[in-house]
């Protein structure tokens, strides 16, 4: 069966408040599988092809701090509508409001930082997972 990819990120708030593994441990559990993971640093280069839909937006410089501000986790998992799986595990953008339960309901709240800290990225529809993988799993590392 042709079975659907999607990249994490598990952002430099998670890694920083040692929340990798629980995070990880709740996408395993779920049922889904590791296919790669790997440490990464993002550099502005990287993120305005990772975020390409929100550059103009005027929080944007917000973002770039945040996602440098810190190492953090890349992982490739695979299975069944994985997409739709893991997001609905991530839970809505704003870890104030996302649904208990969630990873941002349960791991993550507003710190007063001018980005939404919420510990986990996961790519929205397939042709973005694949964009972001060879983003995260090929330039990322030819570039070190
Ligand atoms: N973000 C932010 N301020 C905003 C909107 C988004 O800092 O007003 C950050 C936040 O970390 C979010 C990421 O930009 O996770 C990408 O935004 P998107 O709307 O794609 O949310 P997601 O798909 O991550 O839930
Ligand atoms: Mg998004």
């Amino acid at each position: 069966m042709n079975s659907e990819r999607i990249l994490i990120l598990i952002k430099p708030d998670g890694v920083r408040r040692n929340l990798t593994g629980e995070v990880l441990r709740r996408i395993e559990a779920k049922g889904y599988t590791l296919e790669n993971i790997r440490m990464a640093e993002a550099t502005p280069q990287i993120l305005a092809e990772h975020y390409s839909e929100l550059v103009d937006k005027s929080f944007y410089p917000s973002i770039v701090d945040y996602m440098t501000s810190g190492p953090l986790v890349a992982a490739i998992f695979t299975g069944q509508r994985v997409i739709e799986g893991v997001r609905s595990l991530a839970g809505a953008t704003d870890p104030t409001t996302a649904a208990p339960g969630t990873i941002r309901g349960d791991l993550a709240r507003d710190w007063g930082s001018d980005s939404v800290e919420n510990i986990i990225h996961a790519s929205d529809c397939p042709e973005n997972a694949e964009k972001e993988i060879a983003l995260w799993f090929a330039k990322v590392q030819a570039q070190r």
